[in-house]
């Protein structure tokens, strides 16, 4: 059985009892950084041998682990944090393992899009994920371009070194949309930011943004919501 383990996004508490005994029963931890998931699993007085993957890992690694499946090995995917194949590595090994007719399972878990979301204030009724948006200017132009027309709320992964750069574009593209900067979730340094993407242009340069950041943005057309000044807490 390959099991698709989601772990804590910060806070350590927010691992599942059936997460916990899923990794107790395993025979193999498939995960990105031994090191990392070294240390949460002792933090739990747990003791598996662990084998890495990743975008670098070699297709013979893959296979290996789809041999352990076959042979009967109970695997557990975990990522570095939140649901392992959302941004994380682990779709190939499943499309494998799905394409062999390999038994699968997916535990539900913390994970970083589906909670900023939540904490956002925007409309949930209906969203997009879409990952990291391009690094380069050009492209990540064209990508704005492209989902201008989305009526749903869009939801981004970024990195805080890139964080004003990413909501100028926003703004050059889709106008004044309102906005949620979701920073550090579960953690001591939790913070979620509310406003239209020029006052958390503003905000952030004002201040730069340290740690983990999701960005939730209003869909096309979407009524206004928040006030011209970013709220948080
Ligand atoms: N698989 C993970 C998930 O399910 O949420 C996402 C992995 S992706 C490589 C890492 C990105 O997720 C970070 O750069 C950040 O955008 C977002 N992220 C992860 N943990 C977060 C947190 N505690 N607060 C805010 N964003 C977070």
């Amino acid at each position: 059985m390959l099991s698709v383990v989601p772990t804590p996004i910060g806070n350590l508490g927010d691992i599942t009892l059936r997460a916990l005994d899923t990794l107790k029963a395993a025979d193999l931890v498939i995960c990105e950084d031994t090191r990392r998931t070294g240390n949460l699993l002792r933090h739990f007085e747990i003791s598996k041998p662990l084998i890495s993957l990743h975008e670098h890992s070699s297709e013979a690694r893959m296979l290996e682990i789809i041999k352990r499946l076959s042979e009967g090995a109970r695997i557990a995917l975990v990522s570095d944090a939140g649901m392992p194949l959302i941004s994380d590595p682990g779709f190939e090994l499943m499309a494998e393992a799905r394409r062999r007719g390999l038994p699968f399972e997916v535990l539900p878990g913390a994970q970083a899009a589906v909670t900023a979301l939540a904490a956002s204030g925007l409309a949930t009724d209906a969203f997009v994920f879409l990952g990291f948006p391009p690094q380069k200017t050009a492209a990540r132009r064209k990508e704005f371009e492209r989902t201008a027309g989305y009526e749903e709320t869009l939801i981004f992964y970024e990195s805080p070194f890139r964080l004003v750069q990413t909501l100028t574009g926003m703004l050059e593209v889709w106008g004044d949309r309102e906005a949620a900067v979701a920073r550090e979730l579960t953690k001591k340094f939790e913070e979620i930011a509310r406003g239209p993407l020029s006052s958390l242009i503003a905000k952030f340069e004002k201040k730069k943004a340290l740690g983990e950041i999701v960005l939730v943005v209003s869909g096309a057309g979407r009524k206004k919501l928040f006030t011209e000044e970013p709220d948080g807490h």
